[in-house]
């Protein structure tokens, strides 16, 4: 059997990031994780850290300041994977990501290169509205700078995160399902596709090693998991045994209301626009060239709506 790749994550202690470490090990990789100086007296990062340690990962000290530091952490590896922040109302680093590539392409050694993207395919974004287009305009510069750089790579368009959409039965700003009521976001009848964090994570380390992977978008559509804000809620609805009081947000009042919000939330709000309003994730067909993960590898359970609600009963 061919050798399992070394891989190293960046961002390992961040939210999706410290899933990857955990499915990294646990799908029998090498696990490097990168520990920056910076992060000072961040005592539950720190705690974080030790605790992959005890799993069985490798700690490797390294500085987006300092070009030295991660060209030689990343000569111990085959596979890099970065989960750095991308959430406005949390923080945004996509940009970093160019101090990375450039470490990359110097160590000369790296098999294969997860941008940090796990959200919106953002090459499907290009008219996507201000000022949530950024976050898809950043993550395409950092794609162009890997492929300039002839840097093999792997990118994973992950959806919705379970946390939040499902958690807040798509309504942006609630990550708690209320047991009283919804605002459905216009009719409620566009499909999206929701992902619990932990399977994003056990399917973007099965595309490492994967030569069907190599160079392409692997788009997470887990089948059962393509639902409308509507039969999310009835999902939720039938586990609580009650229906719940329905109010609707039409398209013009969202903008509205968006407009009024300040920078980041504005982002974010654009986010659930897209989704929610134009189905921009379920809209359109796998095409030549990309993949998609529970097809790919349906050896992994993944965990429906249902199952993923039942942890708020
Ligand atoms: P987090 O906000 O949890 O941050 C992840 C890590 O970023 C941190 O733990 C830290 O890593 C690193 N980081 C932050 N600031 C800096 C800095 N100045 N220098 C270096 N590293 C820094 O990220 P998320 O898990 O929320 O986001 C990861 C990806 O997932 C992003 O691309 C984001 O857009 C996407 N996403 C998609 C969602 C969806 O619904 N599809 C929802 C949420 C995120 P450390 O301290 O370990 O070095």
């Amino acid at each position: 059997m061919a050798m399992k790749s070394k891989v190293l994550i960046v961002g390992g202690t961040g939210y999706l990031g410290k899933r990857l470490v955990k499915a990294s090990l646990a799908q029998g990789h090498e696990t490097f994780v990168l520990h920056r100086e910076e992060i000072g007296v961040d005592i539950e990062k720190v705690q974080m850290l030790l605790s992959f340690k005890q799993q069985g990962a490798h700690l490797v000290i390294g500085s987006f300041n300092d070009h030295q530091s991660l060209v030689k952490v990343l000569k111990l590896v085959d596979v890099v994977i970065c989960a750095i922040s991308g959430v406005h109302i949390r923080s945004h680093q996509i940009l970093l990501q160019l101090k990375l590539v450039d470490a990359i392409k110097e160590a000369g050694n790296v098999k294969r290169f997860l941008p940090s993207e796990f959200g919106t395919d953002p090459a499907r974004m290009e008219n996507a509205m201000e000022p949530g287009r950024v976050t898809f305009d950043d993550k395409m510069v950092v794609r162009r700078a890997t492929e300039e750089a002839g840097i093999p790579f792997t990118y994973i368009s992950a959806n919705c995160f379970a946390g939040y959409f499902l958690g807040g039965l798509c309504q942006p700003g609630f990550i708690l399902p209320s047991r009283e009521q919804v605002r459905l976001l216009g009719d409620g009848n566009q499909k999206a596709i929701y992902v619990d964090e932990d399977d994003i994570a056990t399917y973007s380390i099965k595309t490492i090693d994967d030569p069907r992977t190599l160079n392409k978008t692997v788009y997470i559509r887990p089948p059962q998991n393509i639902l409308s804000q509507r039969e999310v809620v009835q999902i939720w609805e039938k586990l609580i045994g009650k229906e719940l009081l329905k109010s609707s947000i039409s398209e013009q009042e969202f903008l509205a209301i968006m407009k009024e919000q300040d920078y980041a939330e504005q982002v974010g709000l654009t986010h659930y626009y897209h989704v929610c309003y134009e189905g921009c994730l379920a809209n359109f067909e796998i095409g030549d060239g990309a993949e998609e993960a529970s097809k790919l590898y349906p050896e992994v359970k993944y965990t429906t709506v249902e199952e993923y609600m039942t942890r708020y009963l």
